[in-house]
């Protein structure tokens, strides 16, 4: 099983991970503001504060391994915010940045939400860390806010603490946030509604590679994972705290760019395989086509279909997930990656090596729900759900797969690293584990009314 396992997610270790390099402080004489408002109350009343719309910022993240630098580029005025109005601060603590709101007029922090983005990863690859700057477009969604506030961006060092590495000042009715109108090619679908945004976790499925003739596959297709997700604990149990939409604009031509094998088409969001020079590695390149798309419906968590049949994927936390909409491996692919995206699992999986993560430096509590360093062996993270008298460490027992104990070998790493069971589908077979379960119903409770 370890063998399939590890054949089944070679090269996709870029996927995870908080080692974070020396930030570049661009904006230091702000810093004493925000030191002023860390421990700010979260606000109480969202109508205070925030209109019933979506304010996307856009931007660009550049840097090598050693230096990161954020750049604003746009700020859009979008349609209903899919949130929770009742929780707007994120309590999470997941992902290797944080974006952040304070009103500018209290200094009250008004809305935080943590991500992951790709030039997190391209900071890990081998280019990265020979000084190759690059620069990756991203964008951060927030409710949108009646008055002037600041806009932060932190970053986590190598003890996932959080930094400000940007601070803008924006106000509401600048005349220069735009206004983005639909496109009349794009196409949603309602695939299971059971109530309002506000109140419901909405998944919104996008179309990448199908084009107009493709309509009614990538509508079947949705469904299709859609059922797939929601045959799936937890997803199942919850099943009505959750909204379901598809959006599709087509695109010139169908597939993705598969650059190895001198493949490259012409879709609308122009995903390829083989990302940061990784095989099975997939992920977008264009951002801001996958915003304007997404900005049709109100979503809280993206699932991009690929409309190819080669093994390749992608996810990222806060993101999106990314999955070929025609492998056969995509039943389990697909939940794994959205294990990612939505909730900020980390792989459970390992290489035969006891080399150290680099995602994952010693002596650190990864910030994942599903695996640990195990610093305190007396009170392991999942403690609550292992079986008192459980020896911890725990060793696999083939006849009892289903244990619940603390497992060596995770994140990528043989040594050092501990996963909750040895079944789980962040690594192995067809399920979440319990652990993973806790820590996506702690993502469904943040996102939906309890
Ligand atoms: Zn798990």
């Amino acid at each position: 099983m370890v063998e399939k396992c590890s054949e089944m997610y070679a090269n996709e270790k870029l996927h995870k991970g908080y080692i974070m390099k020396k930030a570049v402080f661009s904006i230091i004489l702000v810093l004493p503001v925000l030191t002023a408002t860390l421990f700010a109350a979260p606000t109480s009343n969202f109508d205070d504060y925030f209109a019933d719309l979506t304010m996307r910022v856009d931007f660009f993240m550049t840097g090598d391994a050693n230096e990161q630098e954020i750049t604003l580029d746009a700020v859009y005025k979008q349609g209903r915010w899919a949130g929770n109005p009742r929780k707007t601060i994120d309590d999470l603590n997941l992902g290797g940045y944080y974006a952040k709101v304070y009103d500018v007029a209290t200094n009250r922090l008004i809305f935080s939400r943590g991500f992951n983005c790709i030039f997190f990863e391209y900071r890990t690859t081998a280019p990265a860390k020979q000084g190759v700057k690059k620069t990756y477009h991203e964008s951060a969604l927030i409710p949108y806010p009646h008055r002037p506030i600041l806009f932060v961006i932190e970053s986590r060092d190598k003890l996932n603490l959080l930094h400000p590495i940007f601070i803008r000042k924006i106000n509401p009715k600048d005349s220069g946030i735009i206004h983005p109108e639909s496109d009349p090619n794009d196409r949603i679908f309602d695939i299971m509604i059971n109530g309002d945004c506000h109140d419901k976790v909405d998944f919104l499925f996008l179309a990448e590679g199908y084009t107009a003739g493709d309509v009614e596959k990538f509508h079947s297709d949705a469904e299709r994972f859609t059922n797939i997700l929601f045959e799936m604990e937890p997803f199942k149990s919850y099943k009505s705290k959750f909204n379901v939409r598809a959006a599709m604009r087509p695109s010139a031509e169908s597939g993705a760019d598969e650059p190895t094998r001198n493949i490259f088409r012409d879709t609308v969001m122009d995903a390829s395989a083989n990302a940061l020079d990784t095989p099975r590695y997939m992920l977008i390149n264009n951002n801001k086509a996958m915003q304007d798309i997404a900005a049709s419906a109100p979503y809280d968590a993206i699932l991009i279909a690929t409309n190819i049949s080669r093994y390749s994927n992608g996810g990222i936390y806060n993101r999106y997930c990314i999955f070929a909409a025609d492998n056969r491996r995509s039943v389990g692919i697909c939940p794994h990656e959205f294990g990612h995206s939505f909730a900020g699992l980390a792989d459970e999986y390992f290489g035969s090596d006891d080399a150290l993560s680099e995602f994952y430096p010693k002596g650190v509590e990864p910030l994942e729900p599903n695996i640990t360093a195990l610093l305190d062996p007396e009170s392991p993270k999942w403690k609550h759900l292992i079986e008192p008298g459980t020896p911890i460490p725990t060793a696999p027992d083939p006849n009892n797969p289903d244990q619940i104990g603390v497992f060596e070998g995770a994140g990528y790493t043989a040594k050092g690293l501990y996963r909750p069971k040895d079944r789980c589908i962040m690594r192995s077979g067809r399920e979440f584990c319990e652990v993973c379960r806790e820590g996506i119903i702690r993502v469904i409770n943040h996102l939906s009314n309890e």
